[in-house]
């Protein structure tokens, strides 16, 4: 039935647990995994300090230093996979995590999504992070696996 998961990563810790369960499943069904992380230029600067980031002097680095983070996160989940012989496709995008999410799943052409609940943020009281709840209420049938924190 799944033959493509793909498994969002932003590194966190439920994050990671996700990635194992959906890394899991691969293997039981022989699916492929592709490993995706964001890196999220929605972030901070260019809302906190507009003039800095209109002067492109923070912005490069800041870009710099999230791609690199995104790099680490698909590398590491790039490693859980090698351990249990499933194949892997990494992929590293930029933007806005929710859209990347759902472009890089139709693109690549996965047939489930298996993401956290929660991600990164210290908003933890909420129900549903916002990528998991936007992914889910995005317009596409690609089944969406959540994993509780
Ligand atoms: P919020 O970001 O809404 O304040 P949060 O950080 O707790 O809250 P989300 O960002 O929605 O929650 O994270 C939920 C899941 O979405 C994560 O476990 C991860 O699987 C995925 N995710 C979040 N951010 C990214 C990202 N930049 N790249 C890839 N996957 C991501
Ligand atoms: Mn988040």
């Amino acid at each position: 039935m799944f033959s493509k998961i793909l498994i969002p990563t932003d590194g966190s810790k439920t994050a990671r647990k996700a990635a194992q369960a959906g890394i899991e499943l691969a293997q039981k069904v022989g699916a492929t995994v592709i490993a995706l992380s964001v890196a999220d230029t929605r972030l901070h600067i260019s809302q906190a300090v507009p003039a800095v980031a209109a002067s492109g002097r923070l912005k490069e680095p800041i870009e710099d230093y999230l791609k690199e983070a995104a790099g680490a996160y698909v590398e590491a989940l790039r490693k859980e996979c090698d351990k249990l012989s499933v194949k892997v496709r990494p992929v590293i995008a930029r933007g806005h995590p929710v859209e990347e999410i759902i472009k890089e799943a139709k693109r690549l052409k996965a047939d489930l999504i298996v993401i956290g609940s929660h991600g990164r943020s210290a908003l933890s009281a909420a129900v549903l992070g916002s990528v998991t709840y936007g992914v889910i209420h995005s317009d596409t049938k690609i089944p969406v696996l959540v994993i509780r924190k």
